[in-house]
């Protein structure tokens, strides 16, 4: 198994690639924080059957990242667990309806940073900081195509550079503490945030895909996995796309 004894916190965990991600981690053999924004009964009980399934422990933690405290609370609540952290997948993200930019408030193009960018931020000082105990670690950044290539919408493009420049950036300052740094930037992926975008973005994102199919969720967490497990172990500071080969 990749990931056998390795402890991980996800964020966007309760549904969507997060979910997958929890998934595809428990599956080969790791530990996880599962990080949703709200309690759920559902989520919960998923992590129940996964535990049993996968002999893993999975535990919920709940924060808003957009809420500072919520954060700190939450990563806290792990740390109590007494337990190293090997891993933590920035996964949970927002995107909004399309809208000029001349168009757009600041304000709107603050709260798209405030999850994508500074939320991702918090929660990677403090686990880092967690992980440099250890001297070992690697961080998972959800990009985007859209941070390459620029996207429909200015502020989830400009948020998704953002973290794939923090990646970089990070992976250079960590890498004396034995921590990686990478990033996954996916195409179009089969999710809500996707499904919001409608059919006629879908079909030109088809049109311009190799593959000629929209991705999974479970494709995205395969990468994610790798790239967490010691077999990636040279790499870091890396985007790497999952996007059926979009050109
Ligand atoms: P999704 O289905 O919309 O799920 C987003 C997740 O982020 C949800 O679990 C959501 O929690 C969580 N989240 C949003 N705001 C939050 C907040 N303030 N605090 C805590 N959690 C919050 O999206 P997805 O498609 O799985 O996307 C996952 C990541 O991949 C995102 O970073 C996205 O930008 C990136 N991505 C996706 C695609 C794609 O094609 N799907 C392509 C490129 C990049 P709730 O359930 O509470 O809302």
């Amino acid at each position: 198994m990749l990931l056998a004894g390795k402890n991980a916190l996800i964020t966007g965990a309760a549904r969507g690639i997060g979910a997958a991600m929890v998934e595809a981690f428990a599956a080969e053999g790791a530990n996880v924080w599962a990080l949703a924004r709200s309690q759920s009964d559902a989520f919960e009980n998923a992590l129940g059957d996964m535990e049993t399934r996968y002999g893993v422990w999975l535990k919920p933690l709940y924060a808003d990242l957009t809420d500072p405290a919520a954060v700190t609370a939450a990563i806290r609540l792990a740390m109590a667990d007494k337990l190293p952290l090997d891993i933590l997948v920035n996964n949970a993200g927002i995107m909004a309806a399309d809208k000029p930019f001349q168009l757009t408030a600041i304000a709107e193009m603050e709260s798209i940073f405030r999850v994508n960018f500074f939320g991702a931020m918090q929660l990677t000082q403090l686990a880092t900081r967690w992980m440099a105990r250890k001297g070992r670690g690697a961080v998972i950044n959800l990009a985007s195509i859209a941070g390459q290539n620029g996207g429909s919408r200015l502020d989830y493009s400009a948020s998704k550079a953002a973290i794939i420049s923090a990646t970089k950036t990070l992976a250079r300052e960590l890498a004396p503490q034995g921590i990686r740094v990478n990033a996954l930037a996916p195409g179009f992926i089969q999710t809500d945030m996707t499904q919001a975008l409608g059919d006629k973005v879908t079909q030109d994102t088809l049109a311009r895909t190799l593959l000629g199919r929209i991705g999974k969720t479970h494709e995205v967490a395969a990468v994610a996995a790798f790239l967490a497990s010691d077999r990636a172990a040279y790499v870091t500071a890396q985007v790497w796309n999952v996007d059926g080969g979009m050109l």
